[in-house]
């Protein structure tokens, strides 16, 4: 017995033929080998023979074409829903206005975002504050972050 046991919806497609050749060379080859999945390929072959020999239903008449008739003749009632349409058409106006103001407000602050460089400018001025050097590191203005005097 070799190490890949196949189980029993690989053993049907197997049956079925519907294994790639590389998969059905695999069950193959541990079929070969193994008598429990021989014996399981065999039930396997045996309830498809029974499922073969089963006897078909048949309606005996077209459904399709009952259904068809059916639907042909149900009630329907197309002019209420276009008087509906039509006579609701307010009640989608706060979205449609909604979207519009959101489309507006989207492209004004895309265009200040490319056209406003000044944006930039003061943010980056107070970021120096935390500066590692000496201009920064919150002394800004006082005496004692400042080297006084010569360094020997
Ligand atoms: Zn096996």
């Amino acid at each position: 017995m070799t190490e890949h046991a196949p189980d029993l919806p690989e053993l049907s497609a197997y049956l079925d033929g519907e294994l790639d050749a590389a998969a059905k060379q695999r069950v193959a080859t541990h079929l070969a080998a193994c008598p429990r999945c021989t014996a399981s390929l065999a039930q396997l072959q045996a309830l498809s023979a029974d499922f073969r020999v089963l006897p078909g239903d048949s309606l005996g008449f077209d459904l399709a074409g009952v259904i068809e008739g059916r639907l042909a003749g149900a009630p329907r009632r197309p002019t209420e829903r276009g008087e509906r349409r039509e006579r609701d058409w307010w009640l989608r106006l706060p979205v449609a206005v909604g979207a519009a103001a959101s489309i507006a407000a989207g492209v004004f602050m895309g265009s200040a975002l490319v056209s406003g460089g000044g944006a930039t400018a003061p943010r980056m001025t107070a970021m120096r504050v935390f500066d590692t050097m000496p201009p920064g590191n919150l002394c800004i203005g006082l005496e004692s972050c400042y080297v006084k005097g010569s360094l020997k």
